[in-house]
């Protein structure tokens, strides 16, 4: 890994990457390779957890590539020297901010879209100017693989590798020095990550998860809601950072809503006989998640069967936050629902939780939305929807607190990639002495002048 990574720095210090002619050709090489090699990808998926290929191409493939389209037109725009305002302190003089390259980036992948959640960074990383270690998650073993192959075949180690591997793998990784690491995963690693870049004041992203809340006010559109929250949460059987965790429901609407969600659920293809209803991706998972069914509670669904590391959609009802299942992040298909009675009350509840990485709210009451928009701190969310704020090219993407820190996708990528140097640029024709010997009363009244104060 040593000799990977010093590799990495001396072709970075050659300063290749900072031409963006070749940023560009090694964005679309990877867009290309990645094109060339869809039907591998979509069948280690598949192989891995069941995920279908369509699902595979909407929620993975598809970011993926647009990501690159994107960065592949706004590079020069992004990569530009920016010029800067000069204050009157400093006149006269150019201003301008130059953004450089990090330098040589690790990428680390989690498991629940490995497609995305690697090659997304890893587009940021490169747009940015920088070199990459990409270690995709090991638990899905077929997308792990393949995404070597793929990588490895095509790209000089030097520039771009893929480094497969689990924990032990990983902590030797991170004992490296990295001039930027960008982690997705849980909570309880990326303390561990945030800890271990510590030692070499690595500037890192930490995409990580929690508990996302969905309110549904009894004046919202009950239909809608139901149809979007079944889709968003049962979505790639529930393994989804931002899917609602948990549904936050007026009391008042409690029947209506129950049966509306049971109803979508009865006509989506969330169906275990279904052959792309998708796998919990191992047993222990499997078995995590069989334990944090309270049959008490439960009233749809409920059934599993651990071989086949199957859970149906199951929905367990009048739950509060003393029960086991919001002890922690569920990433599986069961749907909790707690009833509330005072929005006052139960949004301070949810402020003492940790800042989860989405919030949903369906609702058409102004009130309603924007006192949980403007009181609740979160990532990003929706409003009459689910999920799909991560679609939006034009936002960045990131948690905020327990949920992570720093942002990616778009031109916000290109940022956690990049440090900007600020520069301020003298000509030598003058010399203002203002800061000069002898310190007088009337140079003291001119800086005070030029700094704004009286
Ligand atoms: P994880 O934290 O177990 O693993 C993530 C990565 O860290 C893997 O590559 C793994 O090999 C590595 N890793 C695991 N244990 C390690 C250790 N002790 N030391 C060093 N490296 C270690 O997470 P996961 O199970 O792959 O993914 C699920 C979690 O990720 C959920 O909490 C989910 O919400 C979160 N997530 C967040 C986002 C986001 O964009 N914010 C996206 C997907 C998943």
């Amino acid at each position: 890994m040593q000799n990977l990574i010093q590799a990495q720095r001396t072709f970075f210090n050659t300063n290749a990457t900072k031409d963006i002619k070749f940023r560009k050709q090694q964005l679309q090489k990877l867009f290309d390779v990645l094109k060339e090699n869809e039907q591998l990808m979509f069948d280690a998926i598949y192989t891995d957890f069941k995920k279908s290929s369509f699902d595979t191409f909407t929620t993975e493939l598809a970011l993926v590539y647009s990501d690159i389209k994107e960065a592949i037109k706004k590079v020069d725009d992004w990569s530009r020297i920016k010029n800067k305002r000069t204050n009157m302190l400093n006149f006269p003089a150019k201003s301008y901010v130059i953004p450089e390259p990090l330098g040589v980036s690790l990428v680390i992948g989690a498991w629940n879209y490995p497609y995305q959640l690697s090659f997304a960074p890893a587009v940021s990383a490169i747009v940015a100017g920088c070199t990459v270690v990409l270690k995709p998650s090991e638990i899905p073993e077929n997308t792990s693989k393949v995404m070597a192959k793929i990588i490895n075949d095509n790209f000089a180690p030097e520039f771009f590798k893929v480094v497969e591997g689990g924990v032990e793998a990983t902590t030797e990784l991170l004992k490296q020095q990295f001039d930027k690491i960008f982690f997705t995963g849980s909570t309880t690693v990326g303390r561990i990550v945030y800890q271990a870049a510590a030692k070499h004041l690595t500037p890192v992203t930490l995409e990580l998860g929690g508990k996302s809340p969905a309110f549904i006010t009894a004046n919202a559109n009950l239909k809608i809601a139901a149809k979007r929250l079944v889709w968003s949460k049962f979505l790639n059987a529930g393994q989804t950072c931002i899917a609602p965790d948990y549904l936050i429901v007026h009391k008042s609407i409690k029947d209506e809503f129950l049966n509306l969600l049971k109803t979508e659920i009865e006509n989506s293809h969330f169906d275990p006989d279904n052959k792309n209803y998708v796998q919990i991706v191992n047993r222990k998972n499997t078995e995590r998640l069989v334990k944090l069914i309270d049959s008490k509670k439960v009233v749809f669904g409920g059934d599993y069967n651990l071989e086949e590391r199957i859970i149906s959609p199951t929905i367990l009802d009048n739950i509060t936050f003393e029960d086991k299942i919001m002890e922690e992040e569920i990433f599986g298909p069961i749907l909790p629902i707690i009833y509330y009675d005072d929005l006052d009350a139960i949004v301070a509840k949810v402020k003492q939780l940790p800042k989860p990485l989405s919030c949903y709210v369906f609702t058409k009451s102004k009130s309603a939305k924007n006192k949980i928009l403007n009181e609740i701190s979160f990532g990003g969310g929706c409003i009459n929807e689910a999920v799909m704020h991560l679609s939006n090219p034009n936002f960045g993407f990131g948690g905020v607190g327990d949920s992570g820190m720093g942002s990616y996708h778009g031109e916000e990528g290109f940022k956690a990639f990049s440090h900007y140097k600020s520069i301020l640029d003298k000509p030598t024709w003058i010399e203002p002495n203002l800061k000069y010997y002898p310190q007088t009363s009337l140079k003291l009244k001119l800086i005070k002048l030029f700094f704004g104060l009286k």
